[in-house]
């Protein structure tokens, strides 16, 4: 007589063959052999590759690693050097011209 459960990561069937076991396991919400082995810590290491100088680079956040995947993300240096960190350069520069011909850039003492 054998006993099956499903595990309830991945709805893979376990047998088992003592009803003892199976309690246990119902009352542990234990996971199928090869989910517990998954459990283990896995050390995630996110690099991906610049599309455009092919160099690897790591990601010390996952957030940043999806959000760079997700909108094909260059590496730092291509970024700057890039239309993108063009934009963004010249952007600022208009702030601080901004600023610089803007009434607010002197003092009145
Ligand atoms: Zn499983
Ligand atoms: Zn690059």
């Amino acid at each position: 007589m054998s006993f099956i459960r499903k595990c309830p990561k991945c709805d893979k069937e376990i047998i088992y063959k003592n009803k003892k076991i199976l309690k246990t396991a119902i009352k542990n919400n234990k996971l199928c052999a090869s989910c517990s082995r998954k459990k283990e810590k896995v050390i995630e290491i996110l690099t991906r590759i610049c599309p455009e100088c092919n160099n690897q680079f790591t990601y010390k956040s996952k957030g940043a690693y999806e959000k760079a995947i997700k909108f094909n993300k260059m590496c730092r240096s291509c970024t700057a050097n890039s239309l993108e960190g063009k934009k963004i350069r010249s952007e600022n520069a208009k702030k601080y011209s901004k600023l610089r011909n803007g009434k607010t850039n002197y003092k009145i003492i």
